[in-house]
């Protein structure tokens, strides 16, 4: 049995990729020392995997951004906007993050993870191939390192799935045009002696239409004819791949299969069979989560998979690129040690493949078997209590207690809001001065009471600046938050946060998210000084402000010895106590945020009920329990409202704000279809830009969407937080937002 890996972390085990990056955008490394630096990680990266005796190493999983756009710019498809740019890197990273002269080309999350590939634009023009870089790949991995590299490429029918800019009747046409430029990288690999390459298409996991099947096989053949000594590892991830009968029979040498995500995978195997002459590349570590595998557990499927198919054509592999996990664990000093034992990033992920893969390991295994025990059966994942309780709320009938009609009649004779509210999403800017406060406070050099008083003021100015603009219902300005999610893991039980954990998200950023590993609980309030501190201030209603608890699982990195589900109605659990805290400190206006219920979706969409049911039900437990008088809000960005307006009213909310002002005319087309009676803000600027938007433009908005809404149902707000934004910028924007308001009132 031979190991093998997908895809390896390019950001270097401190971050030094990003930081080479950032270094050369700011003009403090010439661009042949920035090339030089990246070669070094690249190199280094390689040589780990190396050592660490994996026997079938990526190459060409590295990028100096995206992959994806390395494919493009592979492929020639620049979009005209930066034909002008002369020097390759620059035109390269014009594409990547824009230029003065031509928007950045568009960016999208990378199927259901949170890594986001850059789209590729067609444009009308026909696909070249500029320079074949996974042989480039392959030679330097050869050459300067003796590694016979597997090189690595995103398939074509997945390329053109996640690309945009053409009508999907030019599709055959489009593939028909690529298929030449796949079978000479193809061909030049095999002459260059490559053995292997990986053709990643995780589309197989999403259902495709039988023609689009029957196409997909037409180019593998095409494929197979154009280089029939280089062996192909057609490779799918994140699920079961949907058509798993048709695409063993592809015309490749091996066909990479997900056991982790897909649960279906063995099934299928078992019902079907696996074809004798392929290699199985059987992705059995979790290639999305940072828990070491029970690698007995994992010995048992590998007996199973052996059932299946000859060992000698059997690759035991992670499910996914390692991409998605931070790189190695010996960097995290400050876990609890059953913690610290339990975890497996790139590097131990690696290293569990080899302890599978070699025989006599069996203490070795038991060692970390034992590890996991210990963290399975520590008081921080068995409190009873918590258990006990979040059963109990889950059996109850989850739904306010009155119906949305009667709330809103009740709420308007408290509130007595003027037609066409105004307010924000939440946060205001995130200015210098904010994070350099966080910082001295973080290093010691503030007391808490001197950090809280410089929040505290903050607050006061940012509530006067409302009053000042007009704004109708205010908010605090969540300047005691780092993140929104990161904030309530480190007040909630069950969080442990890492220093080094650093993923991908895009381009140079990284994000670290939380680590949920034990029962989920409310410790003690966590938003209501600032809140009622925020009320005390004004006569006006200030909004409480939570994220929600889909948003906290989704944004995080969760425990996997119990469902996602459960874990979610902890946090609903926890976080319903808050929204009651809240309450009855008389915040009777409260903002539960969830940006992130729409990504969680699954990419089945036979899953899509199960993952609906689930977590609207949180929502509900989070908000359900307040009086009828208590005006719960909520917002999402993201979304296709068409298909999620069912979803959005289960929530059940009394006001919903939606990131809408990039793509409006279409939302409003949304809303003729099904009547949504209640409140709901569109928003009706795009914070995401320095832009400050006119009065008219946003005077027409409001106008154009209340075509579609009732004028006694419609908020006016920004399309998301503030945080990004500058002082001047918010405060001009919003005075322009609430005369366009005005206008309207008066018209009315
Ligand atoms: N309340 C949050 C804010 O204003 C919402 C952020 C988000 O939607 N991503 O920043
Ligand atoms: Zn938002």
């Amino acid at each position: 049995m031979k190991t093998s890996n997908l895809g390896y972390p390019r950001i270097g085990s401190n971050r030094e990729w990003k930081r080479a990056l950032e270094a050369f955008w700011k003009r403090e490394l010439t661009e042949a020392s920035f090339l030089q630096q990246m070669e070094q990680i690249r190199l280094a990266n390689l040589q780990k995997q190396k050592d660490m005796g994996i026997d079938i190493i990526p190459v060409n999983d590295f990028t100096l951004y995206d992959h994806m756009l390395d494919m493009a710019v592979m492929f020639g498809l620049v979009p005209k906007r930066f034909e002008a740019a002369k020097n390759p890197i620059s035109l390269y990273f014009g594409m990547a993050r824009g230029k003065q002269e031509a928007v950045a080309c568009e960016m999208t999350k990378w199927f259901n993870t949170n890594y986001h590939y850059i789209v590729p634009e067609w444009e009308d023009r026909t696909p070249r191939l500029v320079e074949n870089k996974p042989l480039t790949a392959y030679k330097e991995a050869k050459e300067k390192l003796g590694i016979e590299g597997k090189p690595v490429i995103v398939g074509p029918v997945t390329f053109i799935k996640c690309a945009k800019g053409y009508l999907p009747e030019q599709e055959d046409t489009l593939l028909s045009q690529l298929v030449p430029l796949y079978c000479r990288i193809l061909q030049e690999l095999e002459q260059a002696g490559a053995q292997w390459i990986q053709i990643d298409e995780p589309i197989f996991v999403t259902s495709l239409s039988e023609e689009e099947l029957t196409a997909s096989k037409k180019i593998y053949e095409q494929f197979h004819k154009a280089s029939s000594g280089l062996n192909i590892m057609l490779q799918t991830y994140f699920e079961s791949a949907e058509h798993y009968k048709e695409i063993i029979q592809f015309p490749v040498q091996g066909i990479g299969l997900d056991f982790v995500h897909g649960e279906k995978t063995l099934d299928e195997m078992r019902m079907h069979g696996f074809p004798e002459d392929k290699v199985l590349g059987a992705g059995i570590l979790d290639g999305r989560n940072i828990w070491r595998a029970n690698l007995s557990q994992k010995q048992e499927l590998i007996l199973q998979l052996e059932e299946l198919a000859a060992s000698e054509r059997i690759w035991i592999q992670p499910s996914c690129s390692l991409l998605h996990v931070p790189v190695s664990a010996k960097h995290e000093h400050s876990l609890p040690q059953e913690l610290y034992n339990s975890l497996a990033f790139a590097d131990e992920k690696l290293e569990e493949l080899r302890l599978l893969s070699s025989p006599s390991q069996q203490e070795a295994i038991k060692k970390y078997d034992d590890a996991l025990y210990l963290l399975n059966s520590s008081p921080a994942r068995n409190r009873t209590e918590v258990l006990w309780e979040v059963e109990k709320a889950q059996g109850k009938d989850l739904k306010r207690n009155q119906p949305y009609m009667n709330r809103k009649q009740k709420q308007q004779e408290v509130w007595n809001l003027p037609l066409l509210p105004t307010t924000t999403i939440g946060s205001f800017p995130q200015t210098a001065e904010v994070k350099q406060a966080r910082g001295k406070h973080k290093r010691g050099e503030w007391t808490k009471a001197q950090y809280d008083q410089f929040v505290k003021n903050q607050i006061e100015k940012w509530i006067k600046i409302q009053e000042d603009i007009g704004l109708d219902v205010l908010v605090h300005g969540e300047f005691e938050r780092t993140d929104m999610v990161e904030f309530f893991g480190q007040k909630l039980n069950g969080f442990a946060f890492l220093e080094n954990g650093w993923v991908q998200s895009y381009g140079s950023r990284c994000v670290k998210p939380p680590v949920i590993y034990g029962d989920v609980d409310f410790s003690e309030p966590m938003t209501v000084n600032e809140s009622v501190y925020a009320q005390s201030l004004t006569d006006k209603p200030v909004k409480g402000m939570l994220t929600g608890p889909v948003t906290i699982l989704n944004w995080s990195f969760v425990r996997d010895d119990i469902s996602r589900e459960n874990v979610c109605y902890q946090i609903a659990n926890a976080l319903q106590k808050e929204v009651l805290a809240l309450e009855s400190a008389g915040i009777t206006m409260i903002q539960v945020d969830e940006p992130a219920l729409r990504e969680g979706l699954p990419l089945k969409k036979s899953k899509w009920q199960h993952y609906i049911d689930w977590s609207v039900n949180c929502f509900l437990l989070t908000t359900c329990a307040v009086k009828e008088t208590t005006q719960i809000h909520t917002h999402m960005c993201y979304c296709d409202f068409n298909e999620f307006l069912g979803v959005i009213s289960k929530l059940d909310a009394d006001v919903i704000s939606l990131e809408t002002s990039r793509s409006h005319g279409e939302l409003v087309s949304a809303f003729t279809w099904q009547s949504y009676e209640k409140g709901i803000g569109l928003g009706v600027y795009d914070i995401h830009s320095p832009r400050i938007p006119e009065i008219e433009e946003m005077r027409v908005m409001i106008e154009k969407t209340l075509e579609v809404l009732h004028e006694d149902q419609m908020w006016v707000n920004p399309d998301c937080g503030l945080k990004t934004r500058n002082i001047s910028e918010t405060i001009q924007s919003l005075k322009n937002m609430t005369a366009a308001a005005a206008l309207v009132r008066k018209k009315e």
